[in-house]
């Protein structure tokens, strides 16, 4: 049953980082009320929420105060307990479900999920033991990548093989999980597709944006995409079949691999807002976080569109310092920070977002302003 969500009524977050915060501070413009399931005390989400629950995100009694002061719930991340937000949806109004959750936080039904909705994927093969990926490696060959089912993010859990004198690298990635190990694809360019989807099934997605990784991390989104118009079509086919497919209801991202011929390899998922779609925040009619907020309150879907060109670039822990010293020097720069207190290295700690009509100008100008000159 689909619920229409109104001002004045509670959206509760599971979840307590960047992305809850982001979606809090969409969702408080239009009145809404905030509860989050955070841990720590102090958090970004928690920063702005109205109602705090400090709690492990499987707590059963904390999950059901959760419930009790919602009207909807949410996620801000996938690697939440499962069981428990499947326990959740029966005494709570939960429009995502928990089996795009369950899907999507193992990367064996993930790829199960899109070559099934009829997408591309790398060829893989699951192995459970060291012992099996060294009997089974010939049949990707080299290169190749192995990757922990689960809890692997920004390039963790993942190992690279060139040869068959690396395969002992791979050996503990098995401690964690069971892996999968994919053929390496020689992408020309590695772009995602933000779609969001409401109850009713309307869809739309966010222009497709070109990620730059550094060190496995994204360092930079790039909107528009340089790619053709073609594959842009492509790619929001794409993600339209993923979302279908997965009976999505909130907000999908699609990371793919271009390759020189134009064909699209489909990486991975993630089931809420992303990092490649922050830089809707200014650049669109419509952001990532607020189209999300509609859609899982049942309200109607805003068509986007990209008011100017854009670059958003990342500020890890080693950037703050940096940026601080230099917001002066940019006022047309917006500056996104999401109240950590300790800047790590490599920490996520907010973003930049530059609007321009010469995305080479500005790039140039991003590099020469040397605050992100320590990767
Ligand atoms: P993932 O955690 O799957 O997003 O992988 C992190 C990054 O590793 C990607 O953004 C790519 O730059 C690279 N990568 C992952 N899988 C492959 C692959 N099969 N072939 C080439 N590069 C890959």
């Amino acid at each position: 049953m689909i619920k229409t969500i109104y001002p004045g009524q509670t959206i509760g977050i599971i979840g307590g980082g960047q992305l809850g915060r982001m979606m809090a501070l969409a969702a408080k413009e239009a009145g809404f009320k905030i509860a989050v399931l955070e841990p720590a005390m102090d958090s970004p989400c928690g920063q702005v929420a109205d109602i705090r629950i400090v709690a492990p995100y499987d707590d059963e009694a904390a999950l059901e105060e959760l419930a009790e002061v919602s009207d909807v719930i949410t996620f801000e991340f996938e690697n939440i307990d499962y069981e428990g937000l499947k326990r959740l949806t029966e005494i709570a109004y939960v429009p995502q479900g928990a089996e795009i959750i369950r899907i999507t936080q193992n990367r064996v039904t993930e790829k199960e999920a899109i070559a099934n909705a009829g997408s591309p994927v790398a060829p893989y093969i699951v192995c459970n033991s060291y012992e099996e990926l060294v009997e089974k490696i010939d049949e990707i060959g080299y290169p190749s990548i192995v990757k922990t089912a689960r809890f692997g993010y920004d390039g963790k859990g993942q190992q690279k093989l060139n040869s068959k004198d690396d395969l002992p690298l791979a050996k503990s990635l098995f401690e964690h999980s069971q892996c999968i190990v994919e053929g390496f694809v020689p992408f020309e360019k590695e772009i995602s597709v933000i779609i969001h989807r409401n109850g009713l099934g309307e869809t739309y997605c966010l222009p497709v944006g070109e990620n730059i990784h550094v060190n496995h991390i994204l360092h930079e989104t790039i909107v528009p995409a340089r790619i053709t118009d073609e594959t842009k079509r492509k790619a929001e086919e794409e993600a339209a079949k993923i979302a279908e497919h997965l009976e999505l209801v909130g907000t999908l991202a699609v990371e793919m691999f271009v390759l020189k011929d134009g064909q699209l390899i489909i990486n991975e998922l993630a089931p809420r807002p992303h990092n490649s779609g922050h830089y809707s925040i200014e650049a669109c009619n419509i952001s990532q976080f607020a189209q999300h907020i509609r859609a899982v309150c049942g309200w109607p879907l805003r068509k986007p569109k990209l008011h100017a060109p854009s670059i958003m670039v990342n500020v890890l822990g080693q950037h703050v310092a940096p940026l601080t010293n230099s917001i002066m020097k940019y006022p047309d720069w917006s500056i996104h920070l999401y109240g950590k207190s300790e800047a790590k290295v490599n920490r996520k700690m907010g973003h930049v977002t530059v609007l321009t009509d010469d995305l080479e100008t500005t790039l140039k100008e991003i590099e020469a302003s040397g605050i992100w000159s320590e990767k």
